[in-house]
């Protein structure tokens, strides 16, 4: 059953060296559930989803749908299934999972344990807002959780400490069919694209930003509105893969200049209205699979904060910081999210949330502190399904709920057998 395995973070600057145990049928998670925590498809960047010298349950083999509602859209299925998959199987009948990130790979249990949020969290919320129940196998025994449990709010965006997520009832969101209209324009600077996010009436919304621009054109990008569609998808151009770690300089800071400068020039002055498959739209990088791989053997981090809206200032001054560094690559991304909801650890909440990889050069780590540290003190927080370099003390400052949720773990896993690199990185169950 268990069979020791090397693996990484998405980020591939944290590896882990331990056994995983693959089950092929939900029943064998009973006796697995005291020796591990469950991992999705390893989508989280730092070390989330790691186990250095220790044993943790791989659920990519436990995939399958279990029951559907066509009439309500409810639809129950095994947590190891991908979002991607759902999205793309029941897209053509009308339905879509309600709250989806940017990657189709990530899996049910992920999505629940990181509480993940999309490109409509401005009105549709976090995936947390979309489940009916979900069944709970933890060390003491299984348990069915529901919105309103103390257990709910312990586990969603918990991180995986409460015990493995077998599977799910999910609220699924109409939709007009398999394709996307995208409107996409060219935004000048960052003061207009939080106008035009604050301002969008567009179910989904997503800003590509220009982390080298400077001056006038500081925070300048392009922003896609999308809407479901139905119709002839265009033809799915081919997955590509990339065959080996890059070299050092393909993300070198004059390419990235280039790059982004004509990324930026490829939408029209007067803006431009696109038909896509939803693939493309929602997970723009799952058809160049291992594109971490881009980054070189040294991997990347990712920085990912929510800044509170009357924040923008520090937003900017984030961005100056950023583009003066010349570290960026052009995976820099802004969303505005609505209200937060649930979980003790969960993320999302009112504002707007940047997110900006870092080749794993000179300087990376220490800027991402400073951008740590400069979300701590504008009453922000980062995401922990992206960090692999925050201190405990400032994610327990961020997260003044942590000592409840340490409690809770604590009472379904009074061994620690679910801890991960990350929480223990954090020292986030160790409460006094
Ligand atoms: C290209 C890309 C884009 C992304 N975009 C977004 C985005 O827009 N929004 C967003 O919110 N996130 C985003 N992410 C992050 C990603 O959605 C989360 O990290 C998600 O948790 C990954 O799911 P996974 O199945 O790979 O879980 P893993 O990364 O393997 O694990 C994540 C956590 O979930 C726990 N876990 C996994 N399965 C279970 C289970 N069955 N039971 C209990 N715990 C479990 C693990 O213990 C771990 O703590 C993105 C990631 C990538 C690579």
């Amino acid at each position: 059953m268990w069979k020791a395995s090397e693996y990484a973070g998405w980020g591939r600057v944290h590896k882990a060296q331990g056994e995983l145990a693959r089950p092929e049928r939900a029943r064998a998670l009973s006796a697995l559930a005291a020796e591990g925590p469950a991992l999705g498809k390893r989508r989280s960047y730092g070390d989330a989803c790691l186990v250095d010298g220790g044993k943790a349950v791989d659920m990519g083999r436990l995939d399958r749908y279990l029951d559907f509602d066509a009439e309500q859209g409810l639809l129950t299925v095994e947590a190891g299934c991908a979002l991607g998959q759902i999205a793309r199987d029941f897209a053509p009948r009308g339905w879509l999972p309600a709250v989806m990130p940017g990657t189709g790979f990530a899996t049910v249990g992920g999505g629940i344990a990181m509480n993940v949020h999309g490109k409509n969290h401005h009105g549709a919320g976090a995936f947390s807002d979309h489940i009916i129940e979900f069944e709970l196998e933890t060390p003491k025994g299984r348990k069915t959780v529901r919105p309103g449990d103390p257990l709910f709010l312990a586990t969603v965006g918990g991180l995986g400490q409460t015990g493995i997520i077998t599977q799910a009832t999910l609220k699924l969101t109409a939709c007009k069919g398999d394709l996307m209209m995208v409107t996409e324009r060219r935004v000048p600077d960052l003061e207009t694209f939080c106008d035009l996010l604050d301002e969008s009436e567009a179910t989904y919304t997503v800003g590509w930003i220009d982390a080298t621009a400077r001056g006038e054109g500081l925070g300048r990008g392009i922003l896609e509105e999308g809407e479901t569609g139905s119709g002839l998808v265009p033809a799915a151009k081919r997955g590509k893969k990339i065959p080996m770690d890059a070299p050092g300089w393909a993300l070198s800071a004059p390419v990235v200049k280039t790059f982004n400068a004509a990324y930026y020039r490829r939408v029209p002055l007067k803006g431009r209205t696109v038909v896509k498959p939803i693939d493309d739209f929602f997970f723009p990088l799952d058809k160049i699979h291992d594109w971490n791989r881009l980054y070189g053997k040294n991997g990347f981090h990712q920085f990912q904060c929510v800044l509170p809206v009357e924040q923008r200032p520090v937003l900017r001054e984030m961005m100056a910081k950023i583009s003066k560094a010349g570290l960026a690559s052009p995976l820099a991304v802004l969303k505005r999210m609505g209200p937060g909801s649930a979980g003790h650890l969960s993320f999302p909440m009112e504002g707007y949330t940047l997110a900006v990889d870092f080749p794993n050069r000179k300087g990376a780590a220490s800027l991402v502190h400073e951008l740590n540290a400069m979300t701590l003190d504008a009453g922000g927080r980062i995401y922990l399904a992206k960090d692999s370099v925050a201190t405990a003390a400032q994610v327990k400052a961020m997260y003044p709920d942590w000592q409840t949720w340490a409690k809770a773990c604590d009472a379904v896993d009074p061994e620690k057998a679910l801890v991960t690199d990350l929480v223990k990185r954090l020292e986030l169950r160790t409460t006094t």
